[in-house]
C-alpha cells in the first residue's frame, strides 16, 4: 500500500512520507491482521475478523483486495502461498487433535501399596498428565496431607523412572478418587471433563498390590 492510498485520520499529523498506521493484532494468531495468512489458522482468523470488524475484513479479503494482491504475484507464487497456508492449517489442526486424544487417554492410577503387613500407602500416579492447570505435585501433596491428617509426599515412580507420583500414608484410595471427581481441595483447579479434566473413565484403581 503506498502513502497515497493509506487511510490517514485527518487529525493525525504524520511526517511526510510516513503514514500514521494503526496496527491491529489478530486475537486468533496474534499477528497483525494483514499477516494472518502466515499463521496456522487462517480460516479461524478470517471468521473472527469478519464477525468483529467487517470493514477491515472487506478491506483485506474482498475480491478487489485479493485481485490487487495477486497482481503483484505470479500465479505460481500465489498458488504456492495458498498451498503453504493450507498446509500450516492442517498441521496445526492435526496437532490439536492429537493433543486432545492423548489427554482423553490419560489415566490417573490410584493404587494401594502394602509396605508391611499393616502399613498401606496410597499412590497417585498420572496426575502430571493433567498439569499444567493443576498446581505443582508438591502443593497437591501438602493439600492431601492436611485433608487426611496424614503424611503425603512426592516420590519418583519406581516403574516409571523420571516421573513423580504422590504417596500418602494409609489407604485413602476411594477418598482421593472422590476428591478428584468432585474437584474438591486440593483438586479445585482441575478443569471440567469437557475441557480435558479427569473424569471417571480416567481413573483406574489398581488393586494388584493390595493386601
Ligand atoms: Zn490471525
Amino acid at each position: 500500500m503506498s502513502a497515497d492510498t493509506a487511510v490517514v485520520p485527518p487529525a493525525a499529523e504524520a511526517p511526510a512520507g510516513v503514514p500514521a498506521r494503526d496496527v491491529h493484532y489478530c486475537e486468533i494468531c496474534t499477528f497483525p491482521y494483514e499477516y494472518c495468512e502466515y499463521g496456522s489458522s487462517l480460516t479461524k482468523c478470517k471468521a473472527n475478523l469478519e464477525a468483529k470488524n467487517p470493514e477491515l475484513y472487506a478491506q483485506l479479503y474482498s475480491e478487489a483486495a485479493l485481485t490487487d494482491k495477486l497482481k503483484s504475484l505470479t500465479t505460481e507464487q500465489a498458488e504456492s502461498l495458498e498451498r503453504e497456508s493450507a498446509k500450516r492449517e492442517r498441521k496445526a489442526q492435526a496437532k490439536a487433535e492429537k493433543e486432545r486424544a492423548q489427554l482423553a487417554a490419560s489415566k490417573i492410577v490410584l493404587s494401594r501399596i502394602a509396605r508391611t503387613k499393616r502399613k498401606v500407602i496410597t499412590c497417585i500416579h498420572g496426575l502430571h498428565l493433567f498439569s499444567p492447570p493443576l498446581p505443582q505435585l508438591k502443593v497437591i501433596a501438602k493439600g492431601l496431607s492436611s485433608q487426611f491428617a496424614t503424611g503425603a509426599s512426592v516420590t519418583q515412580s519406581v516403574q516409571h523412572p523420571g516421573v513423580d507420583e504422590i504417596h500418602i500414608q494409609g489407604d485413602v484410595v476411594d477418598e482421593v478418587k472422590n476428591l478428584l471427581l468432585q474437584r474438591a481441595k486440593p483438586f479445585e483447579q482441575m478443569p471440567p471433563e469437557s475441557e480435558g479434566g479427569v473424569g471417571e473413565k480416567n481413573i483406574v484403581i489398581d488393586d494388584k498390590a493390595a493386601k
